[in-house]
């Protein structure tokens, strides 16, 4: 067992069962033996990849897209560009180079990243001196007194998620508990959950759903400050409208791990549900979802994509092709990555977006 698996299993045995969220919140951010706070986790070398480490025309497109919503709001100066969990700092690094051309906007742009990670933060100091980043833990602290442009791809994967199983009496709560001494899964009592009775209609005896209790609660931070000064937020993530079934995954060496057997070496995610999200999003006006290969598309990724071959040949157009698609096709990252965006009363939606029918 890894030294933090030893720690949780020794919490079980004093205390009882723990929640997934709480197990989850455990592995990822463990001041000293979380994934996050001690892995190297993203890129080639790391555990997994991410659309930004693809290739560089997913930063650049997001960003014009976002740039655009500043100067359709009249080009407010200061504003705050925010980022939730930048990582190594790429999709940032691609958005400012690609928005260099929009009149006003460096200069106007306070650059405010949300990471909680000392290791991340270290990375993107390094990658983006240039934007002068300064850094808090959470979304609560973002400025309250400017407008608030923000942007997060594969964020709100990482936060903590409970699981319910249906049951005929209500929802039994999926804990991580011991046998022996090792981490198994067991099932709490079930109870009612008044947050799920809209499930009772759409799920079967045995069927199990999630939620992510502190999405909701960063989406309706993020709408108060853009309703009260104006700005945008593009979230892309993989997922769906609605939870259905067992979602988390584990991963190590870009290989699937069981989410037990080594806590704290493996990236643990879930699936984000948008819809409860759209909802905590009021008083925004809150886009259709969409699929990360309908919104590159809009954004012009094929033309971009053209731009760059022109540049390259041999195993780097080879690969820049490659990634391109990555981007885009049904079968890697296209249908699965959904993006929303919601945006001040009264402003027209980014550009790439439906304003209000889901093509997703
Ligand atoms: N957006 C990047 C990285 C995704 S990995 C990309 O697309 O490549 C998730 C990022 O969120 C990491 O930087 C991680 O340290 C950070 N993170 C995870 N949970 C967090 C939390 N609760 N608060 C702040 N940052 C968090």
């Amino acid at each position: 067992m890894t030294p933090l698996g030893r720690l949780i299993a020794a919490r079980i045995a004093a205390q009882g069962p723990i929640s997934l969220a709480d197990y989850m919140a455990d592995c990822l951010l463990h001041p000293d033996h979380g994934y996050y706070t001690t892995r190297p986790a993203l890129g080639a070398a790391g555990d997994f990849t991410t659309a930004p480490e693809i290739s560089q025309m997913f930063g650049e497109l997001l960003g014009l897209a976002l740039a655009q919503a500043w100067l359709d709001q009249g080009s407010p100066a200061p504003f705050t560009l925010a980022e939730l969990g930048p990582g190594r700092g790429t999709l940032m690094a691609d958005l400012w180079r690609a928005t260099r051309g929009a009149p006003g906007f460096h200069a106007a742009a306070r650059v405010v990243l949300v990471e909680a990670s000392g290791r991340m933060r270290a990375a993107q100091a390094q990658r983006l001196a240039e934007a002068a980043p300064v850094w808090v833990d959470a979304v609560d602290d973002l400025p309250r007194d400017r407008p608030l442009f923000l942007i997060a791809n594969e964020f709100l994967d990482a936060l903590p998620i409970r699981q319910f199983v249906r049951h005929p009496q209500g929802w039994a709560e999926r804990q991580v508990g011991l046998q022996g001494d090792r981490l198994a899964w067991g099932l709490a009592p079930p109870a009612r959950i008044a947050a799920l009775d809209h499930r009772l209609a759409d799920t079967a005896a045995g069927e199990v759903v999630e939620i992510c209790p502190a999405a909701p609660v960063i989406l309706a931070a993020v709408a108060a400050r853009i309703a009260a000064r104006g700005g945008a937020a593009i979230l892309v993530d993989y997922g769906g409208w609605h939870s259905r079934g067992d979602t988390l995954q584990a991963l190590r060496g870009h290989a699937y791990a069981d989410p037990l057997a080594e806590p704290g070496l493996a990236d643990l995610t879930a699936h984000v549900d948008f819809e409860p999200l759209a909802r905590a999003a009021a008083p925004c006006p809150v886009t259709g979802l969409t699929t990360q290969r309908a919104l590159l598309l809009r954004l012009g990724l094929a033309a971009r994509a053209e731009r760059l071959a022109r540049g390259l040949t041999g195993t780097a157009l080879d690969s820049h092709r490659a990634a391109a698609h990555r981007l885009v096709d049904p079968d890697a990252m296209g249908t699965l990555f959904k993006a929303i965006a919601l945006h001040a009363p009264g402003t027209p939606a980014p550009p790439g977006f439906d304003a209000s029918a889901h093509d997703a």
